[in-house]
């Protein structure tokens, strides 16, 4: 039996912090009924990967929780949405997609919303998981999955969003040649509480940003070097000596993931060791 309700009706660019809150606490009632078995969300493609990572650390299920969308509109030749829906019904039907965190089903393939992205503008294999690949497939109306996440997820992590309506503010700065430091000074004053720099190659960041960073992590902002590679660890200690800069390394994650692990993380700590702890767990 299916039932549905409309929690929010953006385009995904528009996705905000309050969507994801207000999506978290009503999933999280759904899944304690005894008549519903799993759940399956419409969204926009742009953020569907970082939805899905919020919903990942938040939502306290066995239960399936499964994101889809489309590439193509719905009037498109070959359009990519109505299956996908009908894919995505079929993941969260079936039993053995239980307890593998929240799932992204997308052009025949079940993905953990952990490690999922979209990697293309405007194809229908938009959806990669770059460094783990899919944890199955969906087709014809059967599921078969050929691996299991084995990071922390829903009902296993520390994150609890009960009665929270707001999250810590935490921005992504771009690394590139040349990067111009004054965007570190622009985030201070705007007050944020951690920053991700998405640095070069293993999270490198530019001699004048990396000397801004030396200081403000002093002042207890929250610093997480991910990288803008699009795949690969940022490795701890490694070639940038976070022990000096007092930065976290992201491990895996890309910017965007590396964010809303640390809105999360600055809930429960201001400590950059049990942060970068919750890096290596989550
Ligand atoms: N910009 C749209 C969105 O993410 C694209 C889509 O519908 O997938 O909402």
């Amino acid at each position: 039996n299916l039932r549905g309700e409309q929690i929010a009706s953006v385009g995904s660019q528009a996705m905000h912090d309050s969507v994801w809150l207000k999506l978290a606490h009503r999933i999280n009632e759904l899944a304690k009924r005894s008549d519903v078995d799993g759940i399956v969300i419409t969204h926009g493609t742009d953020t569907e990967g970082e939805t899905g990572y919020f919903l990942q650390l938040t939502v306290k299920t066995t239960k399936p929780v499964v994101l889809v969308g489309a590439m193509r509109s719905a009037t498109a030749l070959s359009a990519d949405g109505p299956l996908n829906l009908y894919n995505g019904i079929v993941v969260a039907a079936n039993k053995t997609s239980a307890d593998r965190g929240v799932l992204v089903a997308m052009n025949d393939y079940i993905y953990s919303a952990r490690d999922v992205t979209k990697t293309n503008t405007t194809n229908v294999s938009t959806f990669q998981a770059p460094n783990t690949g899919p944890l199955g497939v969906v087709m014809d109306g059967k599921v078969e999955y050929y691996h299991r996440i084995i990071r922390k997820h829903t009902h296993e992590t520390v994150f609890d969003v009960t009665g929270v309506n707001s999250l810590p503010k935490v921005d992504i700065l771009y690394g590139y040649a040349n990067t111009n430091p004054v965007l570190v000074d622009a985030l201070v004053k705007d007050r944020v509480a951690g920053i991700v720099i998405a640095g070069v190659g293993n999270g490198n960041l530019y001699p004048t940003v990396e000397a801004k960073v030396k200081q403000i992590t002093r002042q207890g902002i929250m610093v997480v070097r991910s990288n803008r590679t699009g795949s690969g660890r940022v490795l701890l200690n490694a070639e940038t000596d976070d022990s000096a800069l007092g930065t976290i390394a992201a491990d895996d994650l890309n910017p965007q993931k590396a964010r809303i692990l640390l809105q999360l993380a600055l809930l429960k700590t201001k400590d950059p060791k049990q942060i970068q702890q919750m890096f290596f767990e989550y």
